[in-house]
Order: structure tokens, then C-alpha cells, then sequence
């Protein structure tokens, strides 16, 4: 299975026991079934629910333009704007229930999911699976969509 925007052959990641991933080893771009894209997203928001301000303004992503070919059954996806906003365009095809995003994407949409999910209990919730060293390094990094970036890059290496 090879990576619709440069080609790399995919490689399976494992993000956590339910979680089972698609990266390009070249680009970054993730491959994620749409079923494990919340969980995804709430595992990458939540050591950032401390560490990035979510009044902060999130800038778009420039989409890609062109058409992105399902890597599976070589379709063409569909883009959607990611909670209804024109930041993030992700790509999605129906039948293989599969999202495409690509380099940054995944991060900028852990902040839409923290900016959404602010007043829940996500901020409460204890950082120490994820070590204190993680929250540390990525607090010195100074622009909320680096962090989540980082934060993103990271789990899924
Ligand atoms: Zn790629
Ligand atoms: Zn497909």
C-alpha cells in the first residue's frame, strides 16, 4: 500500500493496542480508519490539554488541492473540512471507511479536538503515561500547532 501523495510504500504503526495505523515514512502523511480517528485525536490532545492555550487562533492548513487516490482500492477521496472548519481538508473515502491526512494535519486536528473538548474533563485528566519528560520538551516549543505536531510525530514514530 503505497502513500497517494509521494508513493512511499506505508508503514503499519500500532498508536496503542486499538489503534493500528498507516504512516508514510517519507511524507508523514497518516493513513486512519474513520472509526479510530476520535481516539487518535483524544490521544494526541490530551498531554497537549496542558501545555497549549486553546484561545490561541489556529491557521489552515493550505490545502493541497488535486485529488488524493484512496491508498487502498485507489478511488479518489473525498475532502472534508475537519468539524465543519476550513482549517484542516482531510480526505476520506467512504466504502474503505478510511481517512487520509496529510503531513500536519493530524496535529492541527488534535487542537480543533482540544478547542472542542475544552470544558470537558480532558484537562483534569493525569499526564503520566506519557512521562513528564514529553510535556517538558514539548512546552519549550513555541507555537500551539508545533506542539501538537510534535506531540503527534512522536506518538506515531
Ligand atoms: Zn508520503
Ligand atoms: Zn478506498
Amino acid at each position: 500500500m503505497d502513500c497517494p501523495r509521494c508513493a512511499t510504500t506505508l508503514e503499519a504503526k500500532v498508536a496503542n493496542p486499538q489503534i493500528e495505523l498507516r504512516v508514510c515514512p517519507a511524507c508523514t502523511g497518516t493513513l486512519v480508519p474513520q472509526s479510530r480517528l476520535v481516539p487518535l485525536l483524544e490521544m494526541i490532545a490530551r498531554p497537549l490539554a496542558h501545555v497549549v492555550d486553546v484561545d490561541e487562533p489556529i491557521e489552515a492548513i493550505p490545502d493541497k488541492g488535486g485529488h488524493c487516490l484512496c491508498p487502498t482500492c485507489r478511488q479518489v477521496m473525498e475532502s472534508f473540512g475537519y468539524m465543519g472548519t476550513r482549517l484542516v481538508i482531510a480526505d476520506r473515502c467512504g466504502p474503505c471507511a478510511q481517512i487520509w491526512t496529510d503531513p500536519d494535519e493530524l496535529g492541527t486536528m488534535a487542537l480543533l479536538y482540544l478547542r472542542t473538548h475544552k470544558r470537558t474533563n480532558l484537562r483534569n485528566q493525569k499526564t503520566q503515561q506519557y512521562g513528564v519528560e514529553l510535556t517538558e520538551r514539548v512546552n519549550k516549543l513555541m507555537r500551539s500547532r508545533a506542539k501538537a505536531n510534535f506531540v503527534a510525530r512522536h506518538l506515531l514514530s
